[in-house]
């Protein structure tokens, strides 16, 4: 089969055409590829950045943004041949503390689609059965691929709780746009969206942000000092921006939420006693999606009309990898997707 495989430490990826097509173990099922989406963390992969020495060991398929349709199942595998599936990147082990609580998405041996598991950027993949979201065939196959990274979002908005309540989204990237989104139709009061790219902020509008703001050299400033706004009950920031976070915090009311599901690459130094605990301020971190409730939640907010397509960019075909890659790297509008057959 073809697939997109990283084969040795260092830049790059490449397209081979010679994989083996992988057989389902006795708890998963195998799925047939039709569409993925691509992110920063494939970037990170591709570059062979720090954060991708340290969680890949190659050859590895790259992927984990994944829609397909099941094509066989394992021997004690739940799952109907020709359901259009989404696929659940963060594998969850079963048997660690965390898992035995019920938190799946903390695993303590998480395995990882397309980092430290052979992924989706491929004809076919394999993965266990309660990593498989069923989703109706009126879903288009790119709608399907973003169901993952919607869920990175909706698990966002669900740890900020932001019904009734007026909140900002730091940066516009598509976790962000979708963040915006998801809180708009849960049901935040006020949604204000911050970048630095006009491009993003128009996209922002679209996803349903009342007021965009450009920060601009101004990522650590009080947003109320940019612009004339209440102060705030939640943040939740989607940038990787260290000084957003600390403009976030500052924007908060007293008793308020920041949640982080963007991922700074540098250390953010504060001072503890002013900006948190005197405020008495709630940090929030993400990891992935809660199994099964925020893929219920998800689903429940595209039937009620969560319009994706503001998020979406260019479609390419699997030969033009590089080209995929290069679209994130020159900041082209939305995320691009693969169309593989
Ligand atoms: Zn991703
Ligand atoms: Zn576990």
């Amino acid at each position: 089969m073809r697939g997109i495989i990283k084969e040795n430490p260092g830049q790059g990826a490449r397209l081979v055409d010679d994989l083996p097509i992988p057989s389902p173990a006795e708890h998963e099922v195998l799925v047939k590829v039709t569409d993925a989406a691509v992110c920063a963390t494939d970037r990170h992969i591709y570059e062979w950045t720090t954060w991708a020495r340290k969680r890949v060991t190659p050859p590895c398929i790259l992927g984990h943004e994944v829609a397909g349709v099941i094509e066989g199942i394992g021997k004690d595998a739940k799952g109907t041949v020709g359901q259009k599936v989404a696929l659940e990147s963060h594998i969850p082990c079963h048997s660690c503390n965390q898992c035995r609580r019920g938190n799946g998405h903390l695993c303590e041996n998480c395995g990882l689609l397309g980092v430290n598991r052979p992924g989706g950027f491929a004809q076919y993949v394999t993965i266990q059965d309660d990593c498989i979201f069923p989703l109706p065939d009126s879903f288009t196959g790119r709608q399907t691929a973003l169901m993952e990274p919607l869920g990175a979002a909706v698990h966002g908005v669900d740890r900020a709780q932001v019904q009734g309540k007026r909140i900002a989204v730091l940066g516009c990237g598509p976790i962000g746009l979708m963040t915006i989104g998801a809180a708009r139709l849960s049901g935040a009061s006020l949604v204000v969206a911050t970048d630095v790219i006009p491009s993003r902020l128009e996209r922002a509008k679209a996803m349903g942000a009342d007021i965009t703001l450009d920060v601009t050299d101004l990522h650590s400033k009080r947003l109320q000092e940019i612009r004339q706004l209440p102060e705030l009950d939640a943040v939740i920031n989607c940038s990787d921006s260290v000084e957003a976070i600390l403009g976030g915090l500052r924007s908060l009311r007293r008793g308020g939420t920041l949640v982080s599901t963007g991922l700074p690459q540098t250390t953010l130094t504060f001072d503890i006693s002013e900006e948190l605990l005197y405020r008495e301020l709630t940090l929030k971190g993400t990891s992935g999606r809660a199994l099964p409730q925020t893929w219920e939640h998800s689903l429940s907010l595209v039937k009620q009309g969560l319009d994706l397509a503001p998020v979406l960019g260019k479609e390419y075909p699997l030969s033009e990898f590089d080209q995929a890659i290069r679209h994130l790297v020159v900041g082209l509008p939305g995320k691009p997707t693969f169309h593989i057959d």
